[in-house]
């Protein structure tokens, strides 16, 4: 069986950045598995531009961000395995995988970094009423089958949902010359981006439907329309409310799903509210020498800080490579006797943290807490509690639940609380 020091499963911006990282601090035997024909994950269908303002102060496309990483790997000489789908990881870090060229195979690893990135929540998932026509497509099926392949899957389109993915389909569709009748939104707020409003909706005259539904499809062979109604507070459609739109596609942008069946199954701890595998400040999972970042790990908005996250867990794999082969154990000793895990608790307000643990001994100078929020609050503070005290308080003109928060916690100030039981984020009125 082939041993390497790190293997990443997926190629995506987050395996390409952890794998840069990890070769960058001093690994050598460092092998990225994906399951696709090329390098870049999502990206490569994303020829819309917005990448990257973070990272490289640039307004890039998906495919030439992720193309900056893809040359960093290649330079640095990193291991790559296409068109290679992994199919499960033992506890043990053996990884199985398939590919035409070698068959089923198995490799072992001393550390394993999971980067699956996430797929699109179906219509299966939805119970929309009405036949099973052609013309329903899911957003990045869409975006795929325009920007890849070539087709333009309708003339006359309604979008449900209005994630980024439908945003941006809305103003894609247009540009090739369909027509987009309406976003229409569950929650009275958008799923994505303000920017993305603006520059996909609005600029386009595209109405954005918020607290609506379909509620019926019509048409047996092909979509002929969709019937879209007012939802209440419970997200039951309001009688006399109905408006039927004449439509030959319909998007669904309802969510994205992180990818974690093989972590799961590996033994991987999941938090039930992101999907994602529950990791501490060094992205570790509960399993020591196992990984997470990007996707897999919570639904990103911008890969600037899917990049900045593999980076880190990429470079924490290496360095727990180094500790687990070292001869003399010192390092190691040191290491596992230092500090304690400390829980992340969302707050009011707060859906979820990550990380949900932090060990300050453990963690560099600063680390960011990224969250999301539960619904829209303006003119209101993030704060930060070490159990009864609120040791944060920045002021936000607004949060939502489409944009993803962060806060930046300091070492020494965690390391002033030696008895801290719980770290504590909320959302408290301005
Ligand atoms: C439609 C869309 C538009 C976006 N627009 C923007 C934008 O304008 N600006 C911005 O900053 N961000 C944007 N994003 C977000 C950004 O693209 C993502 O956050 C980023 O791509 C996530 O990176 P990832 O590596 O975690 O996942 P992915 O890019 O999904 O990569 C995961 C990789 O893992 C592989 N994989 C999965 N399972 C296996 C397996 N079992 N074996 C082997 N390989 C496997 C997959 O094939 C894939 O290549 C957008 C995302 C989408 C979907």
């Amino acid at each position: 069986m082939e041993k390497y020091d790190i293997v990443i499963i997926g190629g995506g911006p987050a395996g390409l950045a952890a794998a840069v990282s990890a070769r960058e601090s001093g690994i050598g035997s460092v092998l990225v598995l994906e399951r696709d024909k090329e390098l870049g994950g999502i990206l490569n269908q994303c020829i819309h531009n917005g990448f990257g303002l973070h990272t490289f102060r640039e307004e890039l496309t998906g495919p030439e961000y992720a193309g900056r990483f893809i040359e960093k790997a290649e330079e640095l000489g990193i291991a790559c395995k296409l068109d290679t789908m992994v199919l499960e990881i033992s506890p043990g870090k053996i990884v199985t995988a398939v590919n035409r060229e070698d068959g089923l195979f198995e490799l072992q690893a001393k550390a394993v970094i999971l980067a699956m990135g996430c797929r699109e929540r179906a219509r299966g998932a939805l119970n929309i009423p009405g036949f099973r026509p052609a013309g329903i497509y899911s957003a990045g099926t869409a975006q795929k089958l325009v920007n890849m392949e070539g087709f333009l899957p309708g003339r006359e389109a309604v979008i449900l949902g209005s994630g980024d993915i439908g945003l941006i389909m809305a103003r894609r569709m247009t540009l090739e010359g369909a027509t987009v009748k309406a976003v229409a939104e569950l929650m009275p707020y958008s799923g994505g981006l303000k920017r993305n409003i603006v520059q996909c909706l609005e600029d386009f005259g595209i109405p954005l439907k918020l607290s609506h539904t379909v509620i019926d499809i019509k048409g047996k062979e092909r979509l002929e329309g969709v019937t879209l109604a007012e939802v209440d507070g419970r997200g039951k459609p309001v009688p006399g409310t109905e408006e039927y739109y004449p439509c030959d596609t319909l998007l669904l942008s309802v969510g994205l799903i992180p990818e974690n069946e093989i972590s799961g199954k590996m033994g991987v701890e999941l938090n039930p509210v992101t999907a994602g595998p529950k990791v501490n400040e060094s992205f570790e999972t509960n399993i020591k020498g196992v990984f997470a970042c990007g996707n897999v790990l919570h639904v990103h908005d911008l890969v600037d800080f899917v990049s900045e996250e593999a980076a880190a867990a990429g470079k924490n794999a290496a360095a727990y490579v180094k500790r687990e082969s070292a001869e003399d154990t010192a390092e190691k000793d040191v290491w596992d006797a230092a500090g304690r895990e400390v829980p992340v608790k969302p707050g009011e307000g707060v859906k979820y943290t990550v990380p949900e643990r932090i060990n300050a001994a453990h963690m560099g100078e600063k680390l960011t807490l990224r969250f999301r929020v539960d619904g829209v609050y303006r003119d209101c503070y993030v704060s930060v509690w070490f159990d009864g005290e609120r040791v944060i308080r920045r002021k936000r003109q607004a949060v939502a639940p489409g944009e993803m928060e962060g806060i930046l916690l300091d070492r020494e100030l965690l390391l002033r609380y030696p008895g801290l039981d719980a770290i504590r984020v909320a959302i408290e009125p301005g």
